[in-house]
């Protein structure tokens, strides 16, 4: 039951919070309470994060790490010889849940046993694993995962770090050639790290193999060691308790059994071999076995949104402002139309994006536990992977500015989290594939329907691949004649499916969502079609076509969104529970359909009438959803310490 006073119209679904953290939770409730205990028993880590300097508070987020390792908690994803839990599915949700807590420690996390312990576990062989992997379950081994340089973070395979192999010693030298290739933003490398996974582009007898990763020490007995440079990146906006630095190395000399060789070796006698010939296709072979840190992150983001809308919501049945129904009580802010319009869609969207997490997760853990590994399925969650990390991420930035302005001045006030959540998330955009970037990575994906070229293809040879085909051929594979077809049959109206389908007919939804999908999708390969025809340079061609890609892919994600969320409902019993999570999901439907609403005006999809009955209908679901929305946010199971806002939720 609410626990706010508003008691619900009749006719509306009485939300059983318990049995609704338990199907939020899933499979993965045991971990994901294991985690929020101990989220509760460090709690004191947030007000240590204001209070402590910047190396105390660093060393308390280590040690906090460490402590969090010998419960399990942080190593579910590893092995279990080597002291992990055999679970990647748990240990992803073991880092979901960690984000209701300080961010710091997150990352900290995300760091040491997803960048660090997963590139040596993914791009490794036995004798990695051996060497490295119980000691970095357990903390006693910290180390970095050190990609991006200053002059490269998204276009990582021109990075600057060569190591070059010497056959005389048998050693590889890693040198930096210029402080662009500088490793730069590498967490762990300021302090607390012993060795990294270093990413550098290997030569052999004058050959470049392109970009392959490396094990190097850079402290030994906590000394930087011999020919490594280490400089502080000093005070970031967040997550100051991460220890971001910056790493040269002057030609320093690792054995040849440090290249995690899984992907490509080189023989004591200096000979180059891979199973992968062609570099490209090695290279993102490569980086997709690192995407778990992307499903992490987008996961993350979605999770410190609900912590943002638990204080949101909780304040706004709590604080009254202005007379506005009643002569001798001021209004609830959450009675407010405007503030159930600014806080129920993100409340709808979170749940979306949650149930979108659950179908990215399972798919990661099927493929990476090799119940479904084949390539095919491999392209499509690394398409998956990108698209929900960049929504669930800006959708935090999001939501935890408008749940901050939605308290008010107390939104500002350390001690009610904002201030943190705000400026330890915001980076979730960036890093681990900036949004933007991902996105175009989705559209490759679509474009070329994760065909087997797939690895192979490059920006340009993305527009070579899909202009060579026939623009009918890119037209059917979108398929908009089609999909109005299909729709045809589902909804009535025939033609005019779009005016005569009610407005909360999940097909309808779904329909206007596949159109806006397809329709993008055609629109830019016929551009791209166009811009080849004429002769144009394909870089300026994609160039020019660049926002609508993004866009397409932007309405792939939200329609793939929207499509987890309608399976999620229709699959369950029929229950209270059941109709709020159909009012949800409707609000979200609607209020993305509303949210673009130029565009299927423009493209006939949506009459001026229709437009107006969409807002209207936004309205009603969220004054339906009013009375639910404490339950709503509270079935998130935000360990009440972690919310803090003691003024706020009092
Ligand atoms: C706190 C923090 C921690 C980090 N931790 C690590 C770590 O541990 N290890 C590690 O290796 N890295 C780490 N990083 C680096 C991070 O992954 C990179 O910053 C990120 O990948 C973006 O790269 P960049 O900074 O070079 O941005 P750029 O790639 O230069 O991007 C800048 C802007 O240009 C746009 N842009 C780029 N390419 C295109 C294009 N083709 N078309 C259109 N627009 C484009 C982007 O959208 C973006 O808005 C960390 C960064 C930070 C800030």
């Amino acid at each position: 039951m609410a626990t706010d006073t508003a008691a619900p119209p009749t006719g509306q679904p009485d939300v059983d919070v318990r049995a609704l953290t338990e199907l939020l939770d899933g499979e993965y409730a045991e971990v994901r309470d294991l985690v929020r205990r101990n989220l509760a028993a460090y709690a004191s880590v947030l007000a240590d994060a204001e209070e402590l300097d910047l190396p105390a508070f660093r060393d308390r987020v280590r040690d906090l790490v460490v402590e969090m390792a010998a419960t399990g908690q942080t190593g579910m994803g590893f092995p279990e010889e080597y002291g992990g839990g055999g679970d990647i599915g748990a240990s992803i949700a073991a880092f979901e849940t960690l984000a209701y807590g300080d961010l710091s420690v997150l990352v900290k996390v995300g760091v040491q046993f997803g960048l660090f312990g997963g590139a040596i576990l993914q791009l490794g062989t036995k004798r990695h694993h051996d060497a490295y992997l119980e000691d970095l379950v357990a903390g006693r081994l910290m180390g970095c995962f050190a990609m991006t340089e200053t002059g490269h973070g998204s276009n990582v395979q021109a990075l600057g770090t060569v190591a070059t192999y010497d056959p005389a010693t048998r050693e590889f030298v890693i040198s930096t050639r210029g402080d662009a290739a500088r490793k730069d933003y590498i967490g762990n490398a300021a302090e607390h790290g012993e060795l990294a996974v270093v990413f550098a582009q290997l030569e052999v007898g004058g050959t470049s193999e392109g970009v392959h990763a490396f094990v190097v020490p850079i402290r030994i007995d906590g000394e930087v060691a011999p020919g490594v440079r280490i400089e502080d990146d000093g005070r970031k906006m967040g997550l100051n308790g991460v220890d971001n630095g910056r790493i040269w190395f002057d030609d320093v000399r690792v054995p040849r059994e440090a290249l995690l060789n899984r992907f490509a070796d080189v023989s004591p006698e200096g000979v180059y071999s891979s199973e992968i010939d062609n570099p490209h296709r090695r290279f993102f072979t490569m980086l997709g076995t690192l995407v778990q840190g992307r499903v992490c992150v987008g996961g993350a983001g979605i999770n410190a949104a609900k912590v943002a809308l638990t204080i949101a919501t909780r304040y706004a049945v709590r604080r009254r402002q202005f007379e506005a129904t009643s002569d001798t009580e001021e209004e609830l802010l959450l009675d407010y139309g405007l503030h159930q319009r600014r806080l129920l869609p993100l409340i709808a969207r979170t749940y979306a994006l949650h149930f979108a997490q659950d179908v990215v997760r399972t798919q990661l853990h099927e493929v990476f536990s090799g119940i479904t590994d084949d390539e095919h399925n491999r392209r499509e969650l690394e398409a998956r992977a990108a698209g929900t990390k960049a929504l669930g991420t800006w959708h935090a930035t999001r939501t935890i500015q408008e749940c901050r302005e939605a308290c008010g001045g107390a939104g500002y006030l350390a001690v009610n989290r904002f201030a943190a959540l705000k400026a330890d998330s915001d980076i979730f955009t960036t890093f681990e594939g900036d949004n933007h970037v991902l996105l175009q990575l989705v559209a490759k994906g679509l474009l070329t329907d994760y065909a087997s070229e797939f690895e192979d293809l490059d920006q340009l040879g993305t527009v070579r691949f899909v202009t060579s085909l026939a623009v009918e051929t890119v037209i059917e594979r979108t398929s908009v004649h089609k999909l109005l077809e299909r729709v045809r049959d589902l909804l009535p109206g025939g033609d005019q499916w779009d005016q005569e389908a009610g407005l909360l007919d999940s097909e309808y939804q779904l329909a206007m969502l596949r159109f806006r999908e397809e329709h993008m999708l055609s629109g830019v390969a016929r551009r791209l079609k166009r811009g080849m025809d004429q002769g144009m340079n394909p870089g300026e061609v994609f160039s020019r076509v660049q926002d609508h890609v993004v866009a397409a892919a932007n309405a792939h994600v939200e329609r793939v969104v929207l499509e987890a969320f309608v399976d999620r409902v229709r699959s369950l019993p029929d229950s209270d529970n059941r109709v709020a999570l159909g009012l949800l999901c409707d609000l979200f439907a609607l209020t993305t359909i509303e949210a673009d609403r130029a565009w299927f005006m423009e493209h006939g999809r949506l009459t001026v009438v229709r437009s107006k009955a969409i807002s209207r209908e936004v309205g009603s679901l969220c004054r339906k959803l009013r009375p639910l929305a404490v339950d709503l946010v509270d079935a998130w199971g935000v360990p009440p310490e972690m919310l803090r806002s003691p003024d706020l939720l009092a």
